[in-house]
């Protein structure tokens, strides 16, 4: 069986989607690439600055709240200071930050890099991802293999196309790595 090995590319980081007051509604809120940091008395706030992408309203995603500077390396209050594209990618990335803020996660923008696949002999495929993400296994599969949606489930229910660590590739997201088995 040949191994193919695709990478997932992240274009964006994920919108967060929160209710937006001045909208009145759920709206996609884009982050900005920007840290404010506040210092107040002996403590220090530090947030990632997203903005509503309906009406450009900022709303401010908590990384640190009132937490001791001296609990932080100088070189990462550098940093959040000079808003290091690095740190930013790690928080903008942090899903399970998002959710304990209270917002949802959303798509990013990604692009798939790997070589072209000869699906007419058996292929293991391995999809990394550098982070889990909400993109649905079964959409990266359909944009892979160009399939339709009823193609793609005939292929899963004849196990045709079935996963190695028994995700169900109908339902999961995109974890680190994903491993199927692509018979012909
Ligand atoms: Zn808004």
């Amino acid at each position: 069986m040949k191994i193919v090995k695709l990478d997932i590319n992240y274009l964006s980081p994920p919108p967060a989607i929160k209710y937006c007051k001045k909208c009145g509604k759920k709206a996609e809120h884009i982050c900005s690439e920007l840290f404010r940091v506040n210092a107040q008395r002996k403590y220090l706030d530090i947030w990632l600055i997203y903005k509503c992408s309906d009406c450009d309203s900022t709303w401010n995603m908590t990384i640190y709240s009132r937490v001791n500077p001296k609990s932080i390396s100088p070189e990462i209050l550098d940093g959040f200071h000079n808003n290091n594209g690095e740190l930013v990618r790690k928080y903008a990335m942090d899903t399970v930050l998002i959710r304990r803020n209270g917002a949802e996660v959303g798509l990013p923008k990604y692009e798939i890099l790997g070589p072209a696949i000869d699906f007419t002999i058996p292929v293991e495929l391995h999809i990394k991802s550098p982070y889990p993400s909400q993109l649905k296994v079964s959409a990266l599969l359909r944009e892979i293999l160009n399939l339709s949606k009823d193609a793609l489930e005939q292929m899963m229910v004849s196990e045709t196309i079935r996963s190695t660590g028994g995700l169900d590739l109908k339902k999961s997201k995109m974890q680190t790595e994903v491993i199927v088995n692509i018979d012909n």
